[in-house]
């Protein structure tokens, strides 16, 4: 056992010596355990009744990485001896791991809880908050930890955190226990956390070793940061595509929490970091006062580690600008979001330039946040929650009264979107009447209104609005998110008021139908975001299936109806007509697509059924390249695309042993952004030559380009010229180059393959990289192309937005029988991208079918 004095004065010691030298004796003091009074406040006593983590574990916390099944047993033990905890599930991961909540206050307030949680949420309505008396109530914190899997400090001091809370006695605690509400998630992200956890433990020595090469300190791809389809669940906090998301912002939006804590790690030779960030990076709807009060706030984390005598920063690094952050969400919300960063010790112990990083030491920076945190909530209570009553009194003072959108024949991609509205608390309407806004139609029964006149404006205009005017043009992420855009649904501003119509309650889903009867074929268009997922069933059971590449007009109903290209043709032939018809109603039903029987080939005008225009599908057999020097979260994307939404088996090869696999078993491959240098370039055009069809994005493109495997021509970019700048702002010169992630709005065109299903000419795209593709030869092989004044939303440096005009967004050449379909950005950005998925999944379902120009000339083997 050693003392708190020893360790801190080892630690001033270790910043003055080469570490080399005594790396040895570091080493076997590491190895000494930590005892509870390292992490627990002195002078406190603890009831005896409740068990300590180390007592619970048989490991004191910092020895080993604690796993979520340990984590959840511990917090359901509490639970169970304390009086001043309750724990509900809130959630299952996608691998079925508990996601909790402990909510933790005295047994007063737990017997009048959902009294307290009502008053509370009042402060969110205008209506009512004038009443209230806040100098009475319960301030809310939301403690949040370790979102990221493998930034593990947190989410370790969660135990700490949750058993000094059910556990310390005295004057101070029972003041914090009387005047707070502490809602305490210890593991944001248990999918990500268990799978860093198996691999730390699995590599520690018993015999520590500090050398940040050893096996311990480098985990294989794609490591523990994301959830079990490789998202960061730290952006998903807006538009919540995750059951992680999901269910955690039902819980904050019962509670409107006044406080949120998101317990994050960077890089090892760092301090600790706690908000503010930088303030011109805050988001500008972000009110003024609460980066004042995160200021504040901040003074009890320096004094809680200045007690400690741990290092730490403030207002650099990171911003508050992209509201699908942790710490930047709640800022939208009357709420204070706080990120804290603690430089990692990935593993047990780790040499760095500031000496030996333990874990232990980590864990008490986080444990340490976590007592200024709560004791702030408490000394500014009051403060905290006037400020949240205020903000919302203030009503939209907005030009713009309403958004009003909808009117696409693809409704469960409106659906969708709306479910994201009202996951935020969003109130949306329908439209009473059909109304016409900038010249849009927006028909009743197929439109929406979110009026501004309501409490939470800010968030509904955090989610419509364009924006392109920066105060400052770095990014920590995206720039741009404008939801309309990302899911390519007609909507527009109104400056006057737009009648509304019922407020949208239970949110169904637009089910599909199936119209008439027959054993000849049924036809279905492509609009719905779901039919890729029809078709694929359908070609699973063995239907035969064929795609419309020209229009044609069919009598339904005895009324003559136009369908469009990419029109899907479904065979009866030997099936039974019956169960066809059964099995339709139920595809109809789940994936919002409306079948059309035809008994005759023979149709009103355009191509007949029995045309060679109706070419044959392929059923997709795809495989994906993935591991070390793939982008995981792009792959995840795509995997979770396809697994989640479209129910098509996806084979994951990876590259270590890529050259091994035999590619004829797939006829698609996809590379999404990466380093694709140990690909065998022979191996991969003579597949395509063959006939595959290889999708390629980002940087994968320009591996294509430069490798020959498409002709395409990638812009260089001009150097910077303009002569000698100070150094110490070359690092905002070379940021503002970055497109950090922005909306641009390419030219579709609407007969190719890769556009089937979309019905506007313009179409935007979400862009994070600087790859432009040059125009080619062949005037059929670029089905979109940037605008000539692309930029519809975010930032973009004026010189790269003077090179992405009329740059071409997709390519598609051949090479021997295949193809390639290069993109330069990725049309599954973090899943809410609703919009371009469908160039994607076209590309996967079209592919093959593609031929440049009517008579398939034009490869470029
Ligand atoms: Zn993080």
């Amino acid at each position: 056992m050693i003392s708190t004095f020893f360790i801190l004065s080892l630690t001033n010691y270790m910043k003055k010596y080469l570490l080399g030298i005594v790396l040895l004796g570091w080493a076997m003091i590491a190895k000494a355990q930590v005892a509870d009074n390292y992490y627990f406040p002195a002078n406190v006593t603890y009831s005896p009744a409740i068990p300590t983590p180390q007592q619970f574990l048989g490991y004191q916390v910092g020895q080993w990485h604690v796993t979520h099944d340990q984590r959840v047993a511990y917090m359901k033990k509490l639970d169970e001896f304390s009086d001043r905890i309750t724990l509900a599930e809130y959630a299952r991961t996608y691998e079925n791991r508990p996601l909790l909540l402990l909510t933790i206050t005295n047994q007063a307030n737990h017997a009048n809880l959902e009294n307290i949680r009502t008053e509370h949420v009042k402060l969110t309505d205008p209506a009512q908050s004038g009443s209230l008396n806040t100098s009475t109530m319960p301030g809310v914190v939301w403690m949040g930890y370790s979102v990221h899997g493998n930034e593990p400090s947190g989410a370790n001091a969660s135990l700490l955190a949750a058993y000094y809370l059910a556990a310390a006695q005295g004057p101070s605690v029972d003041s914090l226990l009387r005047e707070c509400v502490i809602l305490l998630d210890p593991c944001i992200n248990p999918d990500g956390g268990n799978r860093f956890a198996s691999w730390v433990n699995t590599h520690k020595s018993i015999t520590p070793v500090s050398d940040p090469d050893t096996r311990e300190y480098n985990e294989v791809w794609p490591g523990g940061r994301t959830n079990h389809y490789w998202f960061d669940l730290n952006r998903d906090w807006l538009y919540t595509q995750h059951p992680e998301s999901k269910g955690r912002l039902v819980k904050y939006h019962q509670w409107k929490p006044n406080i949120v804590t998101d317990h994050h790690e960077m890089g090892s030779n760092s301090t600790f970091f706690f908000q503010p960030g930088i303030p011109a990076r805050t988001h500008p709807l972000t009110p003024r006062l609460n980066i004042d009060l995160t200021a504040k706030i901040g003074t009890y984390h320096a004094a809680g580690l200045d007690k400690i005598g741990s290092y730490y920063f403030t207002q650099e690094n990171y911003d508050d600008f992209y509201y699908g952050k942790g710490s930047t969400y709640p800022d939208v919300n009357g709420s204070i979001g706080i990120l804290f960063e603690q430089a990692s010790s990935r593993g047990h112990v780790q040499e760095t330039i500031n000496g030996l990083l333990t874990f232990p030491f980590t864990v008490r920076n986080q444990f340490t946040a976590t007592l200024s945190t709560l004791k702030a909530a408490k000394e500014m209570r009051v403060e905290l929650l006037n400020y949240m009553r205020d903000f919302y009194k203030q009503g939209s003072t907005d030009a713009v009264k309403s958004y009003v959108f909808g009117g696409s024949n693809d409704r469960p991609r409106t659906w969708e979107m709306v479910e994201i509205l009202r996951r935020n608390q969003i109130e949306v309407y329908e439209v009473a009447k059909d109304e016409t806004v900038d010249g849009r139609n927006f028909p009743k029964g197929n439109a929406y209104v979110v009026p501004l006149n309501q409490p939470q404006h800010r968030v509904a205009k955090a989610i419509f609005e364009k924006r392109t005017q920066f105060e400052d043009s770095l990014f920590y992420d995206i720039s741009a998110w404008a939801m309309p855009l990302t899911f390519n649904v007609p909507y527009a501003e109104s400056k006057a008021s737009v009648s509304l119509g019922s407020k949208v309650g239970e949110n169904t889903f637009p089910k599909g139908s199936v119209v008439g009867k027959t054993d000849y074929s049924y036809l279905f268009e492509w609009d719905s975001y779901y039919a890729p997922r029809t078709l694929y069933e359908l070609e699973s059971l063995g239907y035969l299936t064929k795609t419309a590449t020209q229009r044609l007009t069919v009598l339904v109903q005895g009324k003559p109806r136009m369908f469009d290209y990419g029109t899907i043709q479904v065979q009866v032939r030997d099936h039974d007509p019956e169960e066809t018809y059964r099995l339709l109603q139920r595809l109809a039903e789940r994936d919002g697509v409306d079948f059309y029987a035809s008994s005759t080939g023979l149709t009103g005008s355009g191509i007949d059924f029995g045309s060679e225009n109706f070419k044959a599908m392929r059923t997709p057999r795809p495989l994906m390249l993935v591991g070390s020097g793939i982008n995981s979260n792009d792959a995840g994307e795509v995997w979770h695309l396809l697994d989640q939404r479209v129910n098509v088996p996806l084979t994951m090869a990876d590259m270590s042993s890529i050259n091994r696999v035999d590619l004829s078993k797939y006829n698609t491959i996809i590379m999404v952004s990466g380093n694709y240098n140990a690909l065998s370039v022979d191996k991969i055009k003579e597949w395509i030559r063959n006939g595959g069809v290889l999708i390629t994005m980002a940087d994968a493109t320009e591996w294509a380009s430069e490798k020959g495997v498409s002709p395409i021509k990638i812009k260089s970019i001009p150097s910077d010229t303009t002569g000698p700048k100070p150094y110490a702002l070359s690092e905002l010169h070379k940021g503002a180059q970055v497109t950090g992630g922005a909306i641009f709005q390419v030219k579709l065109d609407l007969t190719h393959p890769l556009a089937y299903g979309y019905k506007e000419p313009t179409l935007n795209v979400f862009r994070d990289n600087n790859i432009f593709i040059q125009p080619i030869k062949d005037p059929y092989g670029a089905p979109a192309i940037y605008t000539d004044r692309p930029l519809v939303s975010g930032y973009v440096s004026t010189q790269n937005e003077k090179l992405l005009r009329n740059s071409l967004s997709i390519v598609c050449t051949n090479l021997g029988s295949g193809k390639v379909i290069a993109m330069t950005d990725n049309p599954n950005f973090r899943a809410f991208w609703y919009g371009t998925n469908k160039l994607f999944l076209n590309a996967l379902f079209f592919g093959s079918q593609i031929s440049s120009g009517r008579f398939g000339g034009g490869s470029e083997d």
